[in-house]
């Protein structure tokens, strides 16, 4: 669904990426791990196209949405992107936080959006909040309001990019809960971690980047607990 190949991004003479091939199948759930700095969300951001690459391609189904001339728009709005630091518009409620994409962007009439965003914040156990204002609740509330409303518009592909790290430890496991549940329903996820264990449950594959290249990648069986790059191994060895 998703393929990037040789994909090059520089910020001044700081070569962040370089030459990132990376694929994602439909329903797979792919997890980004890699040390602070390693480029990670540089690639989350290049692949949504809220960044431009220097070289490389990147297609998403047939279309090579990579080349200057596509609409970066309407490429934007087929993904759905959860970061680290919510996001929330803080003057909008939590309940217009959620159906405004879909208003916006699909076009969706109030009524609709309303009775969608209702029910997705009931999916995501946050329907009595739907009147509040984002700083009433928890990180962990903001952030299941943060995930409704990336996949408030139907995205095919959703990029996740460390979105338990800002939170309190007691709310990181109710977060992850809901992205095992979009998982098990057949979401399409890239998701930049570094919680391993949750990587190791969850994710169909691994792919650890290093320096801005894809040093493995391979089953959570094969990468998190048989590395076979020294790197690698160096890396995880921080979290046991
Ligand atoms: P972390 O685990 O800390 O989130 P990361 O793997 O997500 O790290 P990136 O945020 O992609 O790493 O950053 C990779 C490198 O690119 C870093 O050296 C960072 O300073 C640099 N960088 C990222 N964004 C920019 C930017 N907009 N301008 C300049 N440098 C940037
Ligand atoms: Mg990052």
């Amino acid at each position: 669904l998703l393929r990037a190949t040789g994909v090059w991004k520089s910020f001044g003479d700081r070569e962040v990426l370089r030459g990132v091939d990376l694929s994602l199948a439909t329903h797979e759930v792919v997890a980004l791990i890699g040390a602070s700095g390693s480029g990670k969300s540089t690639l989350l951001r290049c692949l949504g196209l809220l960044e431009p690459i220097d070289d490389g391609q990147i297609f998403l189904g047939d279309a090579d949405i990579s080349d200057p001339r596509v609409d970066a728009n309407s490429v934007r709005a087929r993904f759905g992107a959860v970061f680290q630091s919510f996001n929330l518009f803080p003057h909008l409620s939590v309940l217009d936080n959620v159906t405004l994409a879909s208003r916006v962007v699909r076009r969706m009439p109030r009524r609709a959006a309303e009775e969608r965003a209702l029910a997705l914040l009931d999916r995501v156990g946050l329907a009595d909040k739907a009147k509040d204002h984002p700083d009433r609740l928890s990180g962990g509330q903001q952030q299941r309001v943060a995930i409704a409303r990336a996949i408030a518009t139907d995205p095919e592909v959703l990029l996740l990019d460390e979105i338990t790290s800002a939170l309190d430890p007691l709310l990181v496991g109710e977060v992850l809960e809901l992205v095992r549940q979009l998982a098990s329903d057949g979401a399409t996820i890239l998701m930049a971690t570094h919680e391993m264990a949750f990587a190791r449950d969850v994710a169909h594959r691994v792919v650890f980047l290093d320096e801005g290249r894809v040093l493995e990648e391979g089953t959570p069986a094969e990468v998190l607990a048989a590395p076979r790059e020294a790197r690698t191994r160096e890396f995880l060895a921080r979290f046991t």
